[in-house]
Parts: C-alpha cells; structure tokens; sequence
C-alpha cells in the first residue's frame, strides 16, 4: 500500500439519476489524482430494482452492469457497462485503485412468484420462529430472461435463500422463513440474529449459492478490473462465508484484493469480534468514530474532546480501519442520518486525513457538495487532502488531554522535505497547547496555514506553544523557506475554489 492513501467514496445518495456518472468520475480522474486520491470506492454497479433509479443496494442482476434491458433499462444510474469499464481503465491511467461495492446479502425484484411452505417469524425476535409450516406465495424466482444465461445460468429461487419479508397470501405478516431453512449463526446478535435484513435474503450456507457467489465475484474482476471490494452489509452475512470467499478470490487470481467491511455498529468490540472472526481478512470502515464525530458536532461544546478517538477502531486496530466523516447513509435524509455538521467537519477531517491511521475515505458530497439538497462542500477539504500529502509524515504524538482543546503533531520525516504538523482544535474557548514536534526542528519556525496566528518558534527540546481560536481548527507546518510558504499558501487560496 502506498503512502499516505485517500481513499474516495465516489458518490452520494442523491446523484442526478442521468446515466452519466461513470463519465464524470472519468473525467475528474486526473483531478482526483492530484488531490491526492489513491482508490475509489465506486457505487454499486449492477441492475437494481428500481432500475435508473435505483441507487444500487437494492440489487436484481449482478451480472448486468448496465448491458441488458432489465428492470425496465439497460443502462444503470450511473451509466453503462461500456463506461463503467473505461472510467476504471482511466482511474488505473492515473495510478487510481477502484473498489467495487458487492451486495451479497439480499436480492430485490424476482421474476416469478413460488409456492412455498413458510415459517412466520417475529420481525423483532429472529429466534421467535412459528413451529408450524404455511403455504404462501413467495417472489423469489429470478430467472433474468434479459440477460438469458450469458456469464451465467445460475437461476435463483427458494433454495438459494432463507427468508423474505412478502407473501402474497399472508399480508399481515412481515418475515417468513422458507421451510428447512435455518439463519446463519455467525451474524451480528441484535433482534436475536441479524442476518435478515431486506429483500430475499440469500442463503450462504447453500453450496451451490456459496459457488455462484465465488463465481460471481471472479466475473467482476475479469470484467471489470477492479483492485477489491467495498463489502455491504457484512454484518448480516455469516462471517465464515465472507472470509471463505475473499481466500478463494485471492487464491485464484493471486491479487492482494484490499477490502473493507460496512459492519454499520458505533460499539467497538463488535467491529473487533468480527475482524477476529474473518481472521483480519478485510478492513473495517470505523463507525464508532463516525458516531463520535457527530456526538462531538451536536453538542455545542459540552462533549469531551478529550475522549473523542476513545473506542474507535483509529485507536484499537489503526491497521484495519478505514476511517470517514460521513457517507450515503448518514447524509440528511437517509436511514443511518448522522450528519456530522458544521466547523466540526473540518476538524473531523483533520483528524482522519493527518494522523496516519487508518485509511481516510472522503465523501463524494464533503468533496463537491450535494446540490440536490443545497449542501455546500466541506470547503477546507482540498486543503487538508493537500497537507495530507505533503506534510502527514513521521511519527504521530497526540494531545488528547483536555476536556475541549486537543491536538495532535507529526514530527516529519527525511523522506518528504520540509514535513511535519501541528494541528489543534477547540470545541469551546480560544486556547494554547505546548506540544513535540521533534527535536530536528529545533530553533525553526512553524507558520500557520489555517488559524491566522503569528509563527511558533520550536524551542531545543522540539516543543511549540501552538494557539487555536474557539470552535476552530488551527494547522501549523515548519517554514523551512519563506517563498516555499508563499506557494503553499497560494496554492490553498487555489484549492478553496477546487
Ligand atoms: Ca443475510
């Protein structure tokens, strides 16, 4: 893995529905290099149900990414097969890894309805299982007759899955389990077992499903040329099946295939138990610290910034973290709304991008706004990508030890000419904090790129007395060379319009 990686979450909920997508991340591929990117998560490419409008998590046909008329359309939202396979080839061009986004857990929109003998089970208690058998009605044949068999003639029907939230003959219910099925074990715990979540849910322990879904995973490789995976719902699908068949990819092609896990829970030591039970097989996106970003963004000053990286994964297991701010999910409006808002956004993304933890993913709609809902861009996001690349190095030292003024420093490294930080943050009063910056910048000056304050000048112990205004971030860097300031400063005015 390189240096210092971004990585990007190449989209938002409510992108205009235009089929042009794959065009406009190919065409912002060179600028996003430049930026600092180093992989994109793209959106899910395939056919969903609600066809061009269908953001894609409600999946139908994962073998159509864009290329046969189903569900109403050949294209996707985002573009065609054709597109979605150039705008990889360009990232690639521009040294971009591309993550696929893979939705194993559920499929949406069968063809055929099915006669089938049911359980009833209780939509809040998974173990709460009727004991006697029903007859209903299912939609769960999924015969694709658009794509008619090409890359595969595997057909879905109610062998494949486990449970569904429909049958035709019993409306009054809302979860039924298909009889002589059972649900996976190794799920998350919440409403006594999590692993139905929507739609049919597909069922991993069936061997013939098990292979489709290995198959499946190899034909987007072939096809598309991604570099790994962004894995939905991971925690409502056997843990055992998700490591079983990232080591069957990566012993038939041989690649490292990096991915990351959505285990969407703010406690810590599920996140750590499941990163345990896939045998550290995959990254995980670090939900905790979302949820302590948007704690910390609400509370007008009375949550403690000195706890703020308590019980992430930036903290526990840096090494497999991908951190965010925000994503689809959490932006106004959607079912995890957790907006992180305001000043703090900034800081959130200070923190992530300049502490060399983790893999910092940064949101489609913090990068370029969400005009569908009027929502500006993080404006000091380009910014901080910037000084991300060119002075996030060394070793980290943090000051995480004050009830609202904390900060954190890098000390540089001889690789990067002229790197290192300080950086501080208040969520209450104006503020100083005397912190390390290492003793090779002893005697120098460090100059503030964000805060307005005079120059530091680095005592012969390496320390600084940094300042930071209220409810603010200050970024302090050593001025090796006062015209070298001038560009950088320049070149942030420059990136404030990005
Ligand atoms: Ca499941």
């Amino acid at each position: 893995m390189e240096k210092n990686e971004i990585m990007l979450q190449g989209f938002e909920w409510n992108l205009p529905a235009d089929g042009k997508h794959w065009k406009r991340l190919s065409s912002r591929a060179l600028s996003l290099r430049l930026a600092g990117v180093t992989s994109i998560w793209l959106p899910p490419a395939y056919k969903g149900f609600k066809g061009r409008d269908e953001v894609g998590y409600a999946v139908y046909d994962p073998y159509d990414l864009g290329e046969f008329n189903q569900c109403g359309t050949v294209r996707t939202k985002y573009g065609t097969v054709r597109q979605y396979q150039h705008t990889i080839r360009m990232l690639h061009r521009f040294g971009i890894k591309a993550l696929s986004d893979m939705v194993m857990n559920h499929r949406v929109g069968a063809d055929e309805a099915e006669s089938v003998k049911t359980h009833v089970v209780s939509p809040t208690n998974r173990l709460e299982i009727q004991p006697e058998t029903q007859d209903s009605i299912l939609y769960t044949k999924f015969t694709f007759p658009g794509r008619n068999g090409r890359y595969s003639d595997f057909q879905w029907d109610s062998h494949c899955f486990t449970a569904v939230e429909y049958d035709k003959n019993d409306p009054d219910h809302h979860l039924f389990l298909i009889d002589g099925k059972s649900f996976s074990q190794d799920v998350d715990g919440e409403l006594g077992n999590y692993d139905y979540l929507l739609g049919c849910d597909v069922d991993v322990q069936q061997p013939d499903v098990k292979k489709e879904l290995i198959r499946l995973g190899l034909f987007t490789l072939r096809k598309t040329g991604v570099d790994g995976f962004r894995l939905d719902a991971v925690k409502h699908i056997s843990a055992s099946f998700m490591e079983e068949w990232l080591s069957a990819l990566r012993q038939q092609t041989g690649q490292e295939l990096f991915s990351v896990g959505e285990y969407w829970s703010s406690n810590l030591s599920l996140l750590l138990n499941y990163l345990e039970s896939v045998h550290y097989s995959m990254s995980l996106f670090d939900v905790p610290l979302h949820y302590r970003f948007y704690e910390a963004s609400r509370s007008d000053g009375s949550f403690d910034m000195g706890s703020l990286l308590n019980d992430t994964m930036t903290k526990a297991q840096p090494n497999y973290a991908v951190t965010f701010v925000d994503n689809h999910d959490t932006q106004p409006g959607q079912s995890l709304e957790s907006f992180v808002s305001g000043w703090f956004k900034a800081v959130a993304y200070g923190i992530i991008l300049l502490r060399g933890q983790g893999i910092p993913c940064v949101f489609w709609g913090d990068l370029y706004g969400m005009p569908y809902q009027q929502i500006e861009p993080v404006r000091h996001l380009p910014f901080l990508m910037h000084v991300c690349r060119k002075y996030a190095y060394g070793q980290l030292y943090d000051y995480f030890d004050h009830h609202s003024i904390v900060g954190f420093t890098r000390i540089g490294d001889r690789e990067h000419r002229g790197s290192g930080l300080a950086f501080l943050c208040s969520n209450q009063e104006d503020g100083k904090k005397r912190m390390y910056v290492g003793k090779r910048h002893a005697g120098k000056q460090f100059i503030a790129l964000h805060g307005g304050f005079p120059p530091v000048r680095i005592d012969n112990e390496g320390y600084g007395t940094f300042h930071v205004s209220g409810k603010n971030f200050s970024l302090y860097v050593p001025c090796t060379n006062s015209s070298r300031i001038r560009a950088v400063l320049h070149q942030k005015i420059k990136l404030l319009h990005f």
